[in-house]
This record gives structure tokens, C-alpha cells and sequence, in this order.
């Protein structure tokens, strides 16, 4: 068999793991083995899995391949922060994941498009366009190959949170981002509670009511914007699916799933988002659902179109919102030297959306300048 007829086994969850299995003729519990030996140990020779019997090594090698991302780019920012920039096939298609180091935890940021579709206004992996989804094997590669990395470096426990908050909207991919957090939180694999896995959505609400189905790991939903005239503007997916709806579908999520929280996620933009009307609208739209808010400092890039709050603005919005019991933080920024902050992910690919040429064309339009780098 070609390399590429063969079977991806980062792909399978478990039941599809144990399908496979089956399919060769082998007994499913194989599939705890091989999971266990790829994902918790690292290993991805089919040799070198010693419980398995030779002949089964050997038609493994048949029909079966372990294929991972590779790494193009491997950054470490003076706070510790480390970013990867990852190809996915060959040269075409490359996004980045980030790993950020606090007291105890190990948060990897992990990207599920290459690109993203929604476009907005204030977000550069928006501007790059979109050119496609990535697999289960892509979006579960990249905890692999962070996970290994750490405890190579002595980190034993390896990744401990992961956050869909990379490149794409993984509400977009669907399929593909479900089965790889049945492979984070498998027990034979990463072994990752619900509650440390955190989803990042713009607000796809059918794809929400969905999630509620399949699972009940951490929703994190991005607001930013207090009211649909505001929203409409700086997170266009809005006009399809306006607050009232995001708010409704949130509110079931929280009652479907015990009551967890749902944290909300508000960049502060310097004169857009941040004045204290803002902060009583958001107050009001919150009061009667169980949140926490994420107020996060607008990061920079070239030819955006936004500034950051200032350091008042954003105290002030907090304290208002605090006294008015929600519970707050402000996000820190973290490797913003090795640009691996929220929103300056870009990775490298061929953008199939066009849109990253008319990103380029207003630039022109308004420096009167080409060949400007994104
Ligand atoms: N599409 C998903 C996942 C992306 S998460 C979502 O929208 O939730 C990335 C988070 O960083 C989102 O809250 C996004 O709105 C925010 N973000 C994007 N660009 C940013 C920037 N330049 N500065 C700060 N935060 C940004």
C-alpha cells in the first residue's frame, strides 16, 4: 500500500481506533495499546511497540501510518511563551500553536483551520483568508508534538489545558475537532479533564446547540461587543447569528451542562468597545447567565485597523464590570516578542478566499505603497 493510501492512526478516536481493528480482523483492545503508545509515549515506529505481536507490527506497517505536522519554525519568547509554525502538507499549508507556561499549568493554543473565514475586523489570521480545514491527525498533531516536546525538556506532566483559540473557527470544522477532543481527553491518551479543554467560538450557533450534544468541555465565546450595531462591524458572523441568539444558545449550554460558566471574551479596542455605556450594556446582556469575562488587551500588527485601550480605559471597564458581580480578568499578553499574542497568528498558506488580496489592495489604497507584508 502507498503511503498515502494508508491510514493516519493520529485520525482515529478511539471507537473509530477500535473500528479499524476490528476491520483487519484484530481484537479492539488493540486500539488502547496503539493509542497508549502513540499518544502517551510518543512513539510512532510500529517496531518499536513491543506488546504487540510481530505479525501485527508488520501489517501495521501494511496499512498504517503514524504522520505528524512537521516543524518549520520553533520560537521561545523571553517569557517563556514558545511558538511552532507547523507545515500540514509539504510546503502549501502551514499554521502555528502556542504554549504558554504559567505556575502549573502548560496552556497549548491550537489552531483548527488554516486561516479562518469570519474575517474580523480586528483579527490578522482574518485578513490572511482561509484555505482550508485541518484533520483530526493535524489538530491532535499539534498536542502531540508540544506534549512530547515538554516532557523531553522534563516537564513530565507535559501540556495540562489546551485552548481552541489559535487560527479558524473550530465550530467550522466540526467533525475533525470533535474527534481529536475524544483523543485529548481519551484515557489512553493525553487524559485531559472536560474542563481544562476550552473551545473558542465566534458565536456558530446551530454548531453550538451541536457541542451541547457531544460534550460538555469549556465554551469560551468571543463577545467583544456589547450590542448587534457594534457587533455587526468588528465580528461580522453577527449579522447571521445576532446576541440575542448567541446569548440563548449559551444559556442552554449552561443549563444543559451543570451550570458552567461561560467565559466571554472582550478585546479592548481604544475608542470602539471600552467606554463605561459600554461596559452598563455589557452588564445588562450578562446579568442572567453564569460568566466570566476575559477582557483581553488588543494586540497589535501591522496595518490594523484598531489601537489598544489604554491602561485606564481597561481599569475602568473592569471595575465597573467587577462591582456589578462579574467575576473579571484581564488576559495577560504573553510572547508578544515572537508575535504568538491572541490574533497575531498568521501561519503560511495560499489563501483560496481572495481576501487576503483585497486586504492588500486597501493597504496600497491608503499607503499608496505594494509589496507590503501582512
Ligand atoms: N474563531 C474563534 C477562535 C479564535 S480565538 C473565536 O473567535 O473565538 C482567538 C481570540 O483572540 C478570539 O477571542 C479573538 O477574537 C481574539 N483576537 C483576535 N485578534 C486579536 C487581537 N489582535 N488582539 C487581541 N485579541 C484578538
Amino acid at each position: 500500500m502507498s503511503t498515502q493510501t494508508k491510514i493516519n492512526l493520529l485520525n482515529l478516536d478511539r471507537p473509530s481506533m477500535e473500528q479499524f481493528f476490528l476491520s483487519i480482523g484484530e481484537k479492539p483492545f488493540r486500539a488502547k495499546q496503539v493509542m497508549q503508545w502513540i499518544h502517551q509515549r510518543g512513539v510512532t515506529d510500529f517496531d518499536q511497540m513491543t506488546d504487540l505481536a510481530k505479525s501485527l507490527r508488520a501489517r501495521l506497517h501494511d496499512q498504517a501510518v503514524v504522520t505528524l505536522p512537521e516543524v518549520s519554525l520553533d520560537q521561545k519568547s523571553k517569557d517563556g511563551t514558545r511558538k511552532w509554525l507547523l507545515h500540514m502538507d509539504g510546503v502549501e499549508n502551514a499554521v502555528e500553536c502556542v504554549l504558554i507556561p504559567e505556575d502549573k499549568r502548560m496552556t497549548l493554543c491550537i489552531s483548527s483551520q488554516v486561516g479562518c473565514t469570519l474575517n474580523c475586523s480586528f483579527c490578522s489570521t482574518g485578513k490572511q483568508g482561509f484555505n482550508r480545514n485541518l484533520t483530526t491527525a493535524e489538530i491532535v498533531g499539534q498536542l502531540f508534538l508540544a506534549h512530547h516536546a515538554l516532557v523531553k525538556d522534563g516537564y513530565e506532566n507535559g501540556i495540562t489545558n489546551v485552548v481552541m483559540m489559535g487560527m479558524g473557527e473550530p465550530l467550522l470544522n466540526f467533525d475533525a475537532v470533535m474527534s481529536a477532543l475524544n483523543i485529548m481527553c481519551d484515557d489512553f491518551s493525553y487524559c485531559l479533564s472536560k474542563r481544562r479543554v476550552t473551545i473558542s467560538t465566534a458565536g456558530v450557533v446551530p454548531a453550538m446547540m451541536k457541542l451541547s450534544e457531544f460534550t460538555d468541555v469549556s465554551l469560551a465565546v468571543s463577545l467583544h461587543a456589547p450590542n448587534d450595531e457594534l457587533r455587526d462591524q468588528l465580528v461580522p458572523l453577527n449579522t447571521k447569528y445576532p446576541i440575542k441568539q448567541l446569548l440563548d444558545a449559551c444559556k442552554a449550554y449552561v443549563e444543559e451542562h451543570n451550570r458552567r460558566r461561560i467565559t466571554f471574551e472582550y478585546v479592548m479596542l481604544k475608542g470602539i468597545n471600552d467606554s463605561l455605556e459600554h461596559a452598563q450594556q455589557l452588564v445588562k446582556i450578562l446579568k442572567h447567565i453564569p460568566s466570566k469575562l476575559n477582557l483581553i488587551p488588543f494586540n497589535p500588527y501591522p496595518h490594523a485597523l484598531y489601537e489598544c485601550s489604554s491602561g485606564n480605559a481597561i481599569h475602568r471597564f473592569r471595575e465597573y464590570v467587577v462591582n456589578h458581580g462579574i467575576v473579571t480578568v484581564t488576559r495577560k499578553t504573553r510572547g508578544e516578542d515572537i508575535d504568538a499574542a491572541c490574533g497575531q497568528l498568521v501561519g503560511k498558506f495560499k489563501d483560496k478566499s481572495r481576501r487576503s488580496q483585497k486586504h492588500q489592495l486597501s493597504i496600497e489604497s491608503i499607503t499608496g505603497h505594494t509589496n507590503v507584508s501582512n
